[in-house]
């Protein structure tokens, strides 16, 4: 099955995808972390990228597009992915279609933006392998430091308050739309995010 997860920056879409595709043997393909890791390793797609991801601005369509139409050919998809953060504009929808990557289900993960803001305030993330830390839902065994790798975790630059109102702004104008996008073909499902993440997984399987 190809599952797209779709909610605001901080609804927990990352979180998530990564144990729901794991337990359903799928990939999970995140641009934003796939985005980060190119940024990380100073290749010429993270430089490209660098500026956009680190003002909350969409990177270029054609740029992302690229991107999963490769990382969907790899052998850890043929069972199925599921998408977070991609896509995010109704082209990018529309280019998906046309690649004949047909989406089953888009999952809706229905938070507010005052309690996202709370959350990405809060999150800390690892610089060196993008583990994704929260104080509540899931503290590191030790404080500021990577349970995976050891690695002084940071405040993501995109998370910081101003970038994060810019996400939000974006969000609404590129990415919301894609909510009417799925639910016009019928494929549209919306979860309440705001419950316990062990809930929302249950929620999220049974829909699946
Ligand atoms: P995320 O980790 O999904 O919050 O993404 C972090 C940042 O990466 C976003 O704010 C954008 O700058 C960039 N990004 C990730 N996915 C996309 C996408 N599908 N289209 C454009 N930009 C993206």
């Amino acid at each position: 099955m190809k599952i797209v997860l779709l909610g605001p920056p901080g609804s927990g879409k990352g979180t998530q995808a990564a144990v729901l595709a794991k337990d359903l043997g799928y990939a999970h393909i995140s641009t934003g972390e796939i985005l980060r890791e190119e940024i990380r390793k100073n290749s010429p797609l993270g430089l490209q990228a660098q500026e956009f991801v680190k003002s909350g601005k969409l990177v270029p369509d054609g740029v992302v597009i690229s991107i999963v139409k490769e990382r969907t050919k790899k052998e850890d998809c043929k069972n199925g992915f599921i998408l977070d953060g991609f896509p995010r504009t109704i082209p990018q929808a529309e280019a998906l279609e046309k690649e004949g990557i047909t989406i089953d289900k888009a999952v809706s993960l229905e938070v507010t933006e005052e309690e996202c803001v709370r959350r990405l305030g809060d999150r800390k993330s690892c610089p060196q392998c993008g583990a994704v830390y929260n104080p509540v839902t899931r503290p590191p065994k030790n404080e500021g430091i990577c349970d995976q790798c050891s690695s002084a975790l940071i405040q993501r630059e995109d998370d910081k308050a101003q970038t994060i109102r810019e996400r939000f702004r974006v969000y609404s104008q590129k990415t919301a739309p894609l909510l009417d996008f799925y639910k016009k073909s019928k494929r549209l499902f919306s979860l309440d995010g705001h419950l316990n993440p062990e809930k929302v997984l249950t929620n999220l399987k049974n829909l699946v």
